[in-house]
């Protein structure tokens, strides 16, 4: 056995923050990197805050498996940040959508995903074939930040904010854990001839304040058509999602390539008035499917980058993926937030695998 004295995680969204503490709590000596000023800034906050259950992907089935099998360890430890409060509900559009009413609830039933005939009061009926009511929930993105922040204090996790990692701070380090989720290739150890490819999407997540009959409602059209609303833990504000409207530009490569208009707006928080925006488009669509979007306020933007699998268009899928990139680094590429616990605990599994023990473990034996 080799003792893994210092760990690096470079990352402190949730998938690097959620893995230090999962080191930590074993015995390793861990220090979390995070170049912004607080944990969860980047795509950890600035999405749409939707604890998946699997409702989402009725053609990933990997995804659905991957966030069933996941759900139970993500409640245990961050229970306090999943918000109830919302009556939520997923419509099939009449016109282009990629799955049927009739094959949409078999795949509920499939799978066992609860749901029941139902129509908030905003939704257009003749727009949509059918629309469920169904059993998910929000994640409340402050309480997350707080219980992260107590645990990694509790674990004794040195957290190294405003600290952005480079190859030479790294070099003091046993093993590496690389969470940077669109920035995963930049610390990859390998040439750039052998980097994979991500496809990666310069995102816009508008925050609306919307008429009260929508309070308390969250709604998800798909799948094809596809656009959500979701109420924002303990305000009365709304995050808009579209398939094709939230997307300013897509690359597919080894890094993502940000237009230069949008680069002071991703992940800086919420834009106020950003001079870039998709909100009128987002309007548009929304109307085809809602009443009274006409009365929604745009009251900024959030800018992010997603960073998902290329060519997975026929499936949507979402994994989450650990890989062992060298003798010292191991990458952390999180898909959806509910996996977070699970892959902690798979990179704590492969650091064992690989005989890195923690300096208590290998001095008992
Ligand atoms: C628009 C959008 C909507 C989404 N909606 C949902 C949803 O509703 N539900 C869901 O479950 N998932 C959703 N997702 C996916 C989910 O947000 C991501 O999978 C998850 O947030 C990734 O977390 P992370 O910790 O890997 O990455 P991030 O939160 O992006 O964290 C990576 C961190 O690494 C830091 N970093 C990078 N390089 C360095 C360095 N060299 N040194 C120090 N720090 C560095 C960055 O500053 C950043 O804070 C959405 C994603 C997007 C983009």
């Amino acid at each position: 056995m080799v003792q893994a004295e210092r760990i690096a995680v470079v990352g402190g969204g949730i998938f690097g923050a959620t893995t230090a503490v999962e080191l930590a709590r074993t015995g390793y000596s861990v220090v979390l990197f995070e170049q912004s000023h607080t944990l969860l800034s980047a795509a950890s906050s600035a999405n749409q805050r939707r604890l998946h259950r699997g409702y989402h992907y009725p053609r990933g089935m990997d995804t659905v498996a991957a966030v069933m099998r996941a759900f139970g360890a993500f409640k245990t430890e961050y229970g306090a940040a999943i918000h109830n409060r919302s009556a939520h509900y997923v419509a099939i559009a009449k016109r282009n959508s990629l799955v049927t009413a009739e094959r949409y609830l078999a795949f509920c039933d499939s799978v066992g995903l609860p749901y029941r005939e139902e129509y908030p009061p905003f939704l257009r009926r003749r727009s949509v074939e059918l629309s469920v009511r169904i059993a998910e929930a929000h994640i409340d993105i402050n309480e997350l930040r707080r219980l992260c922040s107590a645990r990694l204090a509790a674990a004794g996790v040195e957290v190294r904010l405003g600290t952005r990692a480079d190859r030479r701070t790294l070099r003091e380090f046993d093993q590496v854990v690389l969470a940077t989720y669109s920035s995963i290739n930049a610390l990859h150890p390998g040439p750039v001839s052998a980097l994979p490819e991500y496809q990666f999407e310069v995102c816009e997540k508008p925050l609306v304040a919307l008429p009260p009959m929508y309070l308390g409602h969250s709604l998800v059209i798909m799948d094809g058509p596809f656009m959500c609303l979701d109420q924002v833990a303990g305000t009365r504000r709304f995050l808009l999602g579209n398939v094709d409207h939230a997307i300013h530009a897509t690359t597919v490569g080894p890094y993502p390539l940000i237009p230069g208009p949008l680069m002071q707006y991703v992940n800086a928080g919420l834009v106020h008035r950003p001079q870039v925006t998709r909100f009128p488009d987002f309007q548009r669509f929304a109307r085809c499917f809602v009443t009274g979007f006409t009365e929604a306020t745009h009251l900024g933007s959030y800018f992010t980058i997603r960073a998902v699998l290329p060519h997975v268009e026929t499936t949507d899928d979402r994994p989450t993926l650990v890989r062992r990139l060298d003798e010292r680094t191991v990458a952390l590429f999180g898909g959806k937030i509910a996996t977070c616990v699970a892959s902690a605990r798979q990179v704590t599994g492969l650091l064992h695998e690989g005989g890195w023990q923690p300096l208590a473990v290998s001095g008992e034996s």
